[in-house]
């Protein structure tokens, strides 16, 4: 019998034998820097001459390691791998299905420092972020196990007198996985395995950033006992090899996370047939955030601080539901406002592997250059209060930005930054504040601090965000305690981590014999 979920817990880093753990996962690491990885279609290893080079964001000479990289003919290579596999994994028991998850998760479970170091190299995710993450990509498969059992025997219907009707669910088909850099393993680890639990076979493409965290989960998967081509592994170009598998007539679903803009084109394309395609492809795509906390003039001042300092700049901002705008009534403004710069002060920014750094380098240049030229938009919008220098000689750092007396049509306060900047907005009373909050294209997470019981209760009804927090910071969902997702131009809200993410992955069959 599999025991109840229970998620997977941080790990407490002021105890030696943790630190040590950690320590020795980063030597492991280390040892393995450099590597060259294959694709993986139909089971067979693939090394192309063309490589995907992945970076250390914090130490940019430093080369992670190298994977092979998928062209057109590669991806319909896999394509036509993952249409043979279905034929037998859409019949495998659905217990077996959960089987190999849960071994991945031992496997997972027993080398987590070490997955969590190669996050800090790649990702450049200080330890707590990495152990997180990590974490959670090892919640997703114990969680979406257990929801595969539960669900396969479908759900019992009415049957009249000489009448049997079923009512069950079967998988779709071929899935494409697309997943971002920021959540490297979790996301990534996630999106893919619910697929699969699910019965369908799948393309992984994972971010061109962070392919080699990756490439060692499809080790595990392997590991765990996965048949030959259920998963297969064709990092490529997001616009060569992503739009290929995209518009492919045998591609069922696309699930998706990332961008606003890639994201809609993947809707976009997705909705056109190709020649000789039979069915309407599925999309599940979770996209960016603006996300905000509101404080209230009844509040707990020290907690909404602290809540916006840790939302804001964790990970150095780049979650899709971090704190980008902190919207304040006015009584309380300046007090909040001087302490979350007091406490943004305090932050050490630096090289991830030192465990007492608490925000690393941003993802590349791209995204450095990017967040350096909306502070300078912030500077001419609003005061700049603390931050705004940035350093790419060896790395990609941003020191953790406050942007005040924003107005709230302002960029600063409408697009997503996805880096360590916040903008801080006044507003006359919780009506306006709430108002504010609602006021962007996205609709992710959001948070109120208040001790007023009639605001909260009032939030709960106009604060429309997929995850709704109340007296805590917007960030942190876990598995299956705070299934996530977002509403409007975050995306399609499937709730990961949740009791109905599953059923994305299949179809309902009814079936009815007369006796
Ligand atoms: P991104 O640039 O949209 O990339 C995401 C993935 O899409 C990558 O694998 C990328 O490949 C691929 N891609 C790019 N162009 C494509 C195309 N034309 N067709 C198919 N795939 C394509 O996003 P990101 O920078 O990695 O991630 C950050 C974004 O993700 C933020 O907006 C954040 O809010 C969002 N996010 C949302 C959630 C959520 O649950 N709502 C969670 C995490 C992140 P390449 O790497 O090869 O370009």
């Amino acid at each position: 019998m599999v025991q109840p979920y229970k998620h997977e817990p941080l790990t407490d880093f002021s105890v030696e034998e943790n630190r040590q753990a950690y320590l020795k996962g980063l030597k492991t690491v280390e040892s393995y820097l450099g590597q060259d990885y294959d694709l993986l279609i139909g089971g067979e290893r693939i090394s192309t001459e063309e490589k995907i080079v992945s970076y250390n964001p914090a130490n940019k000479d430093e080369v992670v390691g190298r994977v092979s990289k998928a062209n057109q003919e590669l991806a319909e290579k896999a394509m036509q791998a993952a249409v043979n596999a279905f034929k037998t994994w859409r019949k495998t028991k659905p217990e077996t299905r959960a089987d190999v998850l849960l071994k991945a998760a031992a496997i997972i479970r027993r080398r987590k420092h070490e997955f969590s170091a190669l996050m800090t190299k790649e990702a450049g995710k200080p330890w707590r972020e990495a152990d997180a993450d990590t974490a959670e990509g090892i919640d997703f498969l114990e969680f979406y196990a257990r929801q595969m059992i539960a669900l396969k025997n479908g759900v019992p219907v009415q049957s009249r007198p000489n009448e049997h009707n079923q009512y069950g669910y079967i998988p779709l088909g071929v899935g494409i996985i697309i997943s971002p850099w920021n959540f490297p393993f979790a996301i990534m680890c996630g999106t893919t395995v619910a697929a699969i639990v699910s019965g369908n076979t799948v393309l992984l493409k994972p971010a061109s950033t962070t392919p080699i965290i990756a490439a060692k989960f499809v080790e595990v998967m392997e590991e765990a006992g996965l048949p030959k081509g259920v998963l297969n592994f064709v990092p490529g170009s997001g616009s060569e090899v992503g739009d290929y598998l995209v518009d492919h007539k045998d591609t069922r679903f696309v699930s998706f996370t990332g961008s606003r803009d890639v994201g809609l084109r993947i809707y976009e394309r997705a909705s056109k047939l190709s020649g000789g395609q039979i069915w309407l492809k599925r999309v599940i795509a979770e996209m960016g955030g603006k996300d905000t906390i509101v404080v209230d003039r009844e509040a707990d001042l020290e907690l909404a601080a602290q809540s916006i300092v840790a939302s804001a700049f964790g990970f150095s901002g780049q979650k899709c539901s971090a704190c980008s705008r902190a919207v304040v009534v006015e009584d309380v403004y300046d007090q909040v406002l001087n302490r979350v710069v007091e406490l943004t002060k305090q932050l050490k920014v630096g090289d991830p592997t030192d465990q007492g750094t608490f925000m690393g380098p941003v993802n590349d240049q791209n995204a450095w250059q990017k967040i350096m030229d909306y502070i300078e938009i912030g500077k001419q919008e609003g005061t700049l209060l603390t931050g705004g220098e940035g350093d790419n000689s060896k790395g990609y750092f941003i020191q953790p930005t406050v942007i005040a007396d924003l107005d709230p049509k302002a960029r600063i306060m409408q697009e997503e930054i996805f880096g360590p900047v916040v903008g801080f907005t006044k507003a006359k009373n919780f009506d306006e504040a709430l108002e504010i909050a609602n006021n962007t294209e996205y609709g992710l997470t959001g948070a109120v601090i208040s001790s007023n019981r009639a605001h909260i209760e009032q939030a709960h009804e106009d604060f429309h965000v997929g995850n709704l927090y109340i007296n805590r910071g917007c960030t942190g969902a876990v598995v299956g305690y705070q299934p996530f997702g977002g509403f409007n131009m975050s995306g399609t809200d499937s709730k990961a981590g949740g009791p109905d993410y599953l059923l994305l992955h299949m179809q309902a069959k009814t079936i009815s014999e007369l006796y």
